[in-house]
């Protein structure tokens, strides 16, 4: 059958050697499949041969003449150079190849050639280096080189022109054979072209209209594939047993009790989703999305109040130690009159105690356990998890959320509830991607009586006003926060450090005042130490690096200055001016320094433009690509081979709906079409989803 002749090792192919093979394999290309769907880089347009006369300095272009005369020669003493001359009718022009004596015994006089590359000028004349060529026998030969020639993303010690033979022969002799997937309905609703037609011209287009239509195709397949896959995850999540949490009017209302303030509508909305999710038999599986400062952590505090009224343990996951902290603060003041048990979890801990506490845990005689990701480490057990709550999900990955996840995870036993909370919103081609099986919940208000953080730069002649200013805020009873990007000074940056600025602003700048300093490297303790006295303001000023990047809370802050503001990314200057303006007095965001690229100006404009972070979300991924989004491979994003979640967002929603009503209505895993759909998915995302019961 076909489809095996394709999975067939790349070494059946005429020319590929064990060692061919091996440098194939680097690429990823294994098969006869893989080597149809390696996909160029992009292509060159060879369809035009231009006459000589009519060439022009820096064009890149296909010429095509008789050699004149060739010659061979060394620049002071080292560099060789082999040249040539050729004419066609029109004019005459000379080509250079650096570097390579080889190129000597090829060229013949008279030879019939074809050249592609780019036009430079020298000496008053047009000339070529290093271009690309092909003898051809006769005149009028017809040569591989004319046409829409693709260019391979290969390794550095790989030829264009070698590979592109290879692929030549792979595409000639088997495109016909790969199967269609997708089914005609899909086919006529989006108008795609067959998947023969596809593979073809994404390698060799006869027109350039033509290969805009084989990546269209191929694009929505790649995407329809994955999207698949996660039409089928979320169902199999949903389709799984879950804990079936009673959560009665009695229980909402000590809940309420607890929080200090009347939830706003939008916190209630999106309890009410939760409430649903966590009283329905089915595992909760949800993205709760809010902005800083919109109140997520009340929404957990339900979440995890609630399932521990049903007698569950909890586990609320916190991406550094200090947020842990101030959770575990938070929390448990609430929880002061109860008799509910909380033990924060962290790598700071000795390893004594951590054992105990850990056993604890395993025994079933802690309620909540707060904590960073120490909490996924191997040796931690529960007795009975009802539900995980991951604040900050985008500093964590999707294994991560995975790995705890299967914490509970004893073959029959039922699944703990999840509910990830993020304040970086999602962009909506992550929210297809990343996040594509869980469901969303979303807070799209502040807490009444916020006023909009102002935001203003500073330039270094402006310095002493803006010092002037923030001691203003202090004279009124405010706190500020100075950040810095660096926690000791380097002496290959000139950048100014936390540790020395806190030197100088207190001696120097802010006399008078308390100034406090706060940095990663610092023990556990001593962080949480810090926070606690500023939080008490025993501290007017906290001088800090990014540590305090996400989820600190202190209402009375109401300065952020951000030295080297250039130096941030911008969901970290968003998150970090997420700190203040979470009380009703108006708050100011300072941006220091000096933006240098023009990558850190648009950053900088853009935290001037607007507040709105989802806006900011959006410009970020558009800036870092969505590779760097998350600021870490970990993050489960799909590597998709040909389509672009941001420039190909339409048909990435074409083929989410469709792969999402394809698994809602007609999904039978036993036809044969769903079996290679099934086989074309495992293939494609193996490495990349964990595909529970996909059957
Ligand atoms: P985030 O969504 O960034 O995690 P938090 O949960 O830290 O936000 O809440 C931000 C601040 O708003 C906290 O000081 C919190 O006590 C307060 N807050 C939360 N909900 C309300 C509300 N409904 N009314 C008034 N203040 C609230
Ligand atoms: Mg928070």
């Amino acid at each position: 059958m076909s489809t095996s002749d394709l999975d067939k090792s790349i070494q059946y192919i005429k020319g590929v050697g064990p060692k061919r093979a091996q440098t194939l394999g680097r690429l990823g290309i294994h098969t006869i499949k893989d080597l149809l769907y390696y996909f160029p880089r992009t292509h060159q347009d060879r369809s035009r041969v231009e006459t000589i006369s009519s060439l022009t300095d820096g064009s890149t272009v296909m010429v095509k003449g008789i050699v004149f005369n060739t010659k061979s020669y060394k620049t002071r003493g080292w560099k060789s150079i082999f040249e040539i001359s050729i004419g066609d009718g029109t004019g005459i022009i000379q080509v250079k190849w650096f570097n390579r004596p080889y190129q000597s015994d090829i060229f013949q006089v008279d030879d019939h050639v074809f050249l592609y590359g780019k036009v430079s000028s020298y000496k008053q004349s047009l000339q070529m280096v290093n271009p690309e060529f092909e003898i051809v026998t006769e005149e009028d030969g017809k040569a591989r080189s004319v046409g829409i020639i693709p260019v391979y993303p290969l390794a550095e010690d790989m030829r264009q022109a070698g590979f592109r033979k290879l692929a030549k022969t792979v595409v000639d002799e088997h495109f016909h054979k790969v199967e269609e997937i997708l089914t005609d309905d899909i086919i006529k609703k989006h108008k795609l072209v067959p998947i023969t037609f596809a593979i073809k011209n994404a390698h060799f287009p006869d027109s350039l209209d033509r290969l805009e239509e084989a990546k269209r195709r191929l694009k929505y397949e790649e995407f329809f594939l994955f999207e698949t896959a996660m039409a089928l995850r979320k169902r199999s999540i949903k389709e799984a047993n879950g804990n079936r949490f009673k959560i009665g009017p009695n229980v909402e209302k000590h809940i309420y009790k607890l929080f200090p303030f009347k939830l706003t509508d939008s916190q209630k909305e999106v309890i009410g989703e939760i409430h649903e999710d966590m009283c329905s038999e089915r595992p909760m599986n949800r993205l709760l999305q809010g902005d800083v400062g919109s109140g997520k952590t009340a929404v957990a505090v339900y979440a995890l109040f609630a399932a521990i009224a049903n007698s569950f343990q909890t586990a609320f996951m916190a991406p550094t130690e200090i947020l842990a902290e101030q959770h575990y603060r938070t929390l448990g003041a609430m929880l002061s009159q109860s008799d509910v048990k909380i033990l924060l979890l962290t790598g700071g801990a000795k390893v004594k105690t951590r054992r105990e506490n850990i056993e604890r845990v395993k025994q079933g005689e802690i309620d909540l356990v707060i904590g960073t990701h120490a909490l996924i480490q191997q040796d931690v057990e529960f007795k009975k998890l009802g539900l995980i709550v991951i604040d900050e999900q985008h500093k964590f990955g999707v294994m991560q959320r995975t790995r705890l996840r299967q914490k509970a995870h004893g073959l029959h036993k039922p699944q703990p509830d999840v509910l990830v909370m993020t304040a970086t919103p999602i962009p909506r081609s992550l929210s297809l991607t990343v996040f594509g099986d869980l469901d969303i919940s979303t807070i799209d208000e502040l807490p009444p009586g916020r006023t909009p953080v102002e935001t203003y730069r500073v330039t270094p002649k402006k310095e002493n006003d803006a010092y002037g200013f923030i001691r203003k805020e202090i004279e009124k009873g405010r706190q500020a926060f100075v950040v810095y990007p660096l926690v000791d000074e380097s002496d290959k940056l000139d950048l100014k450090s936390a540790t020395v600025e806190a030197n100088r602003l207190k001696d120097e700048v802010f006399t008078g005042l308390n100034v406090g300093l706060l940095h990663g490297q610092m023990k556990s303790e001593v962080k949480d130490l810090v926070m606690n006295d500023f939080i008490n303001h025993k501290y007017d000023i906290l001088v800090s690096t990014i540590v305090i990047e996400v989820g600190i809370d202190v209402p009375n802050a109401t300065v952020m200055a951000i030295e080297h503001a250039d130096r941030f990314g911008l969901a970290q200057l968003h998150q970090l001016r997420g700190r203040i303006g979470r009380s009703s007095y108006q708050s100011y965001c300072l941006l220091f320094g000096t933006p240098k690229s023009a990558e850190s100006r648009q950053r900088i404009a853009t935290m001037l433009a607007t507040i709105d972070g989802f806006k900011i979300a959006e410009e970020d991924l558009r800036l870092r690509g969505p590779g760097e989004f998350f600021g870490t491979r970990q993050h489960g994003l799909p590597e998709f081979k040909i389509g672009d979640i941001i420039n190909d967002y339409d048909i990435l929603k074409l083929a989410r709906d469709d792969a999402f009503k394809l698994v809602r209505e007609g999904y039978k895993s036993k036809s044969s079409k769903n079996q290679m759909l099934l086989k074309r998915i495992t293939e494609s995302f193996k490495d990349k989803l964990d595909l529970i019961n996909t059957g």
